[in-house]
């Protein structure tokens, strides 16, 4: 074996693939500050990393984190470009780095080791000390790892308190949280909401007021109407990504009507979807073609 010249094209390999990662990261930027990602039929940047890029989700989050960070503070970009710190060491100082001290922190990503720079960064960002983690630990059964103000486990404590006085017993810390987010969802959950509301019987009364619509001059879309998209959607975004799976989001989700009320569509079940904020914005884009939509989503711009 020859190892000198495996050793030489390792050096060659790791030069590409640095040079290759800080084009990447400029790429990014531009696309996310274009929007490029819903041209291209992805509603956010990190769906555009995973999904059309096919990038692991720690990989997209640190290349996002530094790509966003490098528009307040250039010179993050260009300290990856000239090889002084790689990306992880440029993602780790993204919490404390800015403008006034960025001389500083890319200082100690260069010359100091993870421990002495986790160190650093914790001093400086208490916050950072622990990082939020969900680890599964079985098929059923995950970890969870976040760190919280002191006051919020005060709260918590008090929970337990009322919850072990109720079941007249000691409760743990997850039946305590499983108890808050239970509670929560029940009142707060529009599908659970919908749920309940599609069992009971239907009150005539029209002129109940309606939520906060999305196209606001229109007449309100019945609230039983909506109820029942809520539930068929499962509050889920039901766009496609171009890679043919349904948008993953349940945040920031707007009701569309397919066929636009202005051109005589109804407030039908039929007529109406489910979608994210993003993909919902793109399908008022106005070079979108006018057609009713196919539940696929389509370029709308090249
Ligand atoms: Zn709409
Ligand atoms: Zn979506």
């Amino acid at each position: 074996m020859d190892f000198e010249r495996l050793h030489q094209r390792a050096i060659e390999c790791v030069q590409q693939f640095k040079s290759a990662e800080s084009e990447l990261i400029s790429i990014l930027q531009q696309i996310d500050r274009g929007k490029g990602f819903r041209c291209l039929g992805y509603a956010s940047l990190f769906e555009y990393s995973t999904k059309a890029l096919g990038l692991s989700e720690s990989h997209s989050y640190a290349l996002i984190t530094v790509c966003r960070k490098s528009n307040q503070v250039p010179q993050l970009k260009k300290a990856i470009e000239e090889g002084l710190i790689n990306t992880s060491q440029a993602r780790r100082i993204t919490s404390v780095i800015t403008p006034e001290n960025q001389a500083e922190w890319i200082g100690k990503a260069a010359s100091l080791n993870q421990k002495q720079l986790e160190r650093e960064i914790i001093q400086s960002n208490p916050k950072e000390a622990v990082k939020e983690m969900i680890k599964p630990v079985s098929p059923q059964r995950m970890k969870l790892v976040c760190g919280i103000p002191e006051k919020l486990m005060q709260d918590i404590e008090r929970v337990k308190d009322l919850e072990s006085q109720k079941k007249r017993k000691a409760v743990t810390l997850e039946e305590t949280l499983q108890e808050l987010v239970s509670f929560y969802l029940e009142r707060q959950d529009p599908v659970k909401k919908a749920q309940r509301a599609l069992t009971k019987p239907t009150l005539s009364s029209p002129s109940r007021r309606e939520d906060k619509q999305d196209h606001p001059r229109q007449t309100p879309i019945p609230t039983r109407i909506k109820q029942e998209v809520t539930t068929r959607d499962q509050g889920q975004c039901t766009a496609q990504t171009p890679d043919g799976k349904r948008c993953e989001q349940k945040r920031w989700i707007e009701i569309h009507h397919l066929h636009p009320v202005a051109q005589g569509g109804g407030h039908t079940t039929d007529n109406l979807a489910t979608l994210c904020h993003h993909h919902h914005k793109l399908m008022h884009e106005p070079n979108r073609l006018s057609q009713p939509f196919s539940r696929r989503m389509e370029a709308p711009c090249k």
